[in-house]
């Protein structure tokens, strides 16, 4: 199963991928936005939130 990956350290914290996919991404502890634990991540909105950063930081692994 791939799951979506974050480059952290270009991340903007612009926080689209959250709008767009609160059960899949959040703001962790730290104040870096991180990939939340989920059995499939097939879903549309995920996908949407992947195509909308603004600067392309999430990659599939
Ligand atoms: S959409 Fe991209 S740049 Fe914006 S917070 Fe999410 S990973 Fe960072």
């Amino acid at each position: 199963m791939k799951a979506p990956v974050l480059d952290l350290e270009c991340c903007i914290l612009c926080e689209i991928c959250i709008e767009l996919a609160p059960h899949a991404f959040q703001v962790n502890g730290a104040g870096f936005i991180e990939t939340l634990v989920l059995d499939d991540y097939s879903d549309e909105n995920i996908h949407e939130a992947i195509k909308n950063c603004p600067k392309n930081y999430i990659t599939w692994e």
